[in-house]
């Protein structure tokens, strides 16, 4: 096992700010896992990263960086209707959707193009598009860093919500996910009513409806409307979409008519906090080499040199406007460190 030392991880974060890890070692299989947790001192912080989508670095990371590359996929069981196919958390997110489409087994195209790693997927219950990895999600295995002992998490211990789950929660810094295993379809149910998928379907020429279809056009509308991370440095959208008291909302609308809403849990409703910024007047903003993207205005960009430190502020200031303007708070989706 290689132990790398005061390492930049510019290059593994989609952010591409230049922070450094004071130990960075690659992990490849589940026991380099357990070796490389053994050699970390007690009081040492550590971070698992899988493709670094969804981290901004504040400062240098004074401690271990495990970059999760825990490869493998399998089958697990099948039936008539249903396939159960194991990832390892090292897989990558996009690779392993294409590869279940080629196959045939539907239920994760709605989520094509998302960057990352398997082992992500749970972190937020990953969603795009009407669906969200809960749909499908069997059981995820993990490592415990205060036991040393390998525990299975069945969705229910996951506690999956919007863009969360225990592990962002409770457990917080105590796991690393090393496989993760969902249930497929062979009789695909087809998630189409959602944003503008139906339309795009249409002007692809799209007669017969498959599931690679779909991704297809999920693919396209990403393409034409989020910055690729590999040209601007983002980490996807910045912030969740806020669920408000629907009185709050009503309030609202009858100021600003088209502010779009959504029925969310226990009656609430959830706006496009896209749409909140951008009327509080960021979209396209930019200070310095941190901006707001110019045709997304939910995704905080770095046009090359920002420090994680001047995203931040950013998006502290963007979230004190918001809160001005109408009232409601932002809460930031990427994980901060
Ligand atoms: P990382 O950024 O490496 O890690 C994220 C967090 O999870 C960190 O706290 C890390 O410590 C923890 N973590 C990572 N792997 C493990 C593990 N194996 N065990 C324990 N903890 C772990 N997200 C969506 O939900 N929907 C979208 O549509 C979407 N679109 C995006 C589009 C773009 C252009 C970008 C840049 C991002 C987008 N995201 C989206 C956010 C991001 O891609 C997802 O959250 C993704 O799952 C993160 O995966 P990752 O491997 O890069 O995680
Ligand atoms: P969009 O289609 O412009 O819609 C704006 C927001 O309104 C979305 O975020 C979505 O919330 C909500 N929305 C739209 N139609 C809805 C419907 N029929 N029912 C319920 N909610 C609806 O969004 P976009 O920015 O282009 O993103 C498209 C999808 O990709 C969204 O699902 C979004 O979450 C996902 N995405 C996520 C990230 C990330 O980093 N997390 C980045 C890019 C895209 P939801 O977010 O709840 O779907």
């Amino acid at each position: 096992m290689e132990i790398k030392y005061n390492i930049s991880l510019k290059p593994y974060n989609t952010f591409g700010i230049d922070a450094e890890a004071k130990a960075f070692v690659s992990i490849a299989a589940e026991d380099s896992l357990t070796e490389a947790v053994s050699l970390i001192p007690e009081k040492e912080p550590l971070l698992v990263l899988g493709g670094g989508s969804n981290v901004l670095f504040t400062r240098h990371f004074n401690g271990w960086v495990l970059k999760n590359e825990i490869p493998g996929i399998e089958v697990k069981k099948e039936n008539e209707n249903n396939i159960w196919v194991e990832a390892g958390a090292g897989v990558n997110w996009h690779q392993f959707v294409l590869y279940c489409i080629e196959k045939g087994w539907a239920g994760l195209e709605n989520l094509s193009l998302i960057p990352g790693c398997v082992g992500a997927s749970p972190m937020q219950n990953i969603g795009a598009y009407g669906v969200e990895i809960k749909d499908v999600f069997e059981y995820l295995e993990a490592y415990s860093l205060h036991e040393k002992t390998f525990v299975t998490f069945s969705a229910t211990d996951c506690k999956f919500g919007y863009r969360e789950s225990v592990f962002k929660k409770e457990l917080k810094n105590r796991f690393v996910i090393t496989r993760v295993c969902f249930r497929l379809s062979k009789k695909p149910f087809f998630h189409t009513t959602y944003g503008s998928i139906q339309q795009e379907l249409e002007t692809m020429g799209v007669t017969e409806l498959t599931i690679k279809a779909i991704s297809d056009a999920v693919i396209r509308i990403r393409q034409g409307k989020l910055p690729d991370p590999a040209v601007t440095g983002n980490a996807g959208s910045f912030f969740k979409n806020p669920e408000i008291d629907t009185n709050h909302y009503l309030e609202l609308k009858y100021r600003y008519p088209e502010l779009p809403g959504y029925p969310a849990s226990m009656g609430r409703t959830k706006v496009p906090a896209g749409w909140l910024i951008e009327k509080a007047g960021w979209k396209g903003y930019r200070e310095g080499d941190a901006g707001v993207h110019d045709r997304q205005a939910l995704v905080l960009v770095n046009y090359g040199q920002a420090s994680g430190e001047q995203i931040y502020t950013l998006s502290e200031k963007i979230m004190n406007s918001v809160l001005e303007k109408f009232g409601i708070e932002l809460e930031r989706e990427v994980n901060i460190y």
